[in-house]
């Protein structure tokens, strides 16, 4: 694997390609640097700043919106099949498009620009991987877990089956790779684990019913030297990932484990397991929506993105899978009840609302 170094506002953004053809998706590019502010308040202040973002001018940009002229003929007649929605509607529907470019956001950075994956391009790649053995989504803890990340197995567990409608299993773990560095973000000095040895061997143990083979970690994860860290990876070609959930949780950081923290490091973590999956299933980064497939270089951005997919990656996802859309915006919506995750719940409701009164129109 080669990195191209790139230096963007002080951030070190590192763009990596496989040597060969293989395309080895960076899925959530989390650039971190020293100085910056602590990743909650940092959330805090970009949160409330993202607000009146929308207004705001673009800065020196000339690709700086995404409009629906991204948008391909075909990729409207499969968003109007799978989830019966014109052009139109869309925004009504409570779908975003993608934000204005500014610095610090992902496609702001240098090759960043990613193209637009079409439907038909995602249909004709995905082709070449259909496998009718492969149905289960197969998740392998890296390394030991600790008790907080332990509690998390039913939650994960449902929401995966929910959200792709697809089994979900439990293997054996494996080990940590045996290389490893010194960090000293967060509270105290840890250590930090290479993600390509990860990614090898899942793809060594990839269990012949795996149509994703994810790998979940309570470790911190780089990908390479020149990188302060890594939520997550996941190759697109050969249906592996890896997450890791250690900058996710209160405890990294010295917060106190209330509820709301609580919460709030389930969406992340959710976020983050739901995005790396889309990619194990070959869906790029999203740039025509705001978007959980959408990229981001930290934790502000990716709270920015929503939990769910755009119509888009929805109609992708849904003619992969054969999904029932609607039977699944109802299903996340009880989850999201339980886990009172109220914005969440209404979201999910009313998508399944709405496509249970399109389903009565002729
Ligand atoms: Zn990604
Ligand atoms: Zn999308």
């Amino acid at each position: 694997m080669n990195a191209n170094q790139e230096q963007d506002l002080g951030i070190r953004v590192v763009g990596l390609t496989s040597g060969s053809a293989a395309i080895l998706a960076i899925s959530v590019l989390w650039a971190y640097w020293p100085t910056a502010p602590h990743p909650y308040e940092e959330t805090n202040r970009i949160t409330s700043h993202l607000g009146a973002s929308g207004a705001a001018a673009p800065i020196g940009d000339k690709e700086s919106k995404t409009d629906p002229g991204d948008l391909l003929v075909a990729d409207l007649e499969a968003i109007g099949k799978w989830t019966r929605l014109d052009l139109a509607d869309i925004e009504e529907a409570g779908f975003d498009w993608a934000d204005v470019i500014i610095p610090g956001r992902w496609r702001y950075g240098p090759g960043r620009n990613e193209r637009h994956q079409g439907f038909s391009t995602y249909a004709a790649a995905q082709k070449r991987h259909f496998d009718e053995k492969r149905k289960v989504i197969v998740i392998r803890p890296v390394g030991v877990w600790p008790a907080w990340l332990r509690q998390q197995v039913p939650v994960i567990t449902r929401y995966l089956m929910l959200y792709f409608r697809r089994p979900v299993r439990w293997e054996d773990a494996q080990d940590l790779p045996a290389t490893h560095r010194v960090n000293g973000d967060g509270t105290r000095i840890h250590l930090q684990y290479p993600t390509s040895p990860i990614l090898d061997r899942l793809v060594k143990t990839l269990p012949d019913d795996a149509i994703a083979h994810l790998g979940l970690t309570a470790e911190d994860l780089y990908p390479s030297k020149d990188w302060g860290f890594v939520f997550g990876m996941a190759d697109l070609d050969k249906g592996v990932g890896v997450v890791s959930l250690a900058r996710l949780f209160p405890h990294f950081w010295g917060f106190v484990n209330t509820p709301m923290a609580r919460r709030l490091a389930l969406v992340r973590g959710l976020k983050v397991i739901t995005h790396e999956t889309g990619h194990m299933l070959g869906i790029n980064h999203c740039r025509a929506f705001s978007c959980v497939m959408s990229g981001c270089t930290g934790l502000a951005e990716h709270d920015s993105n929503p939990m769910h997919l755009c119509p888009l990656c929805m109609a992708k996802l849904a003619w992969r899978l054969n999904l029932k859309v609607q039977r699944r915006y109802r299903d996340l919506a009880q989850f999201f009840m339980r886990q009172e995750l109220s914005d969440q719940a209404r979201w999910n409701h009313n998508q399944a609302v709405r496509l249970a009164d399109a389903s009565k129109r002729p």
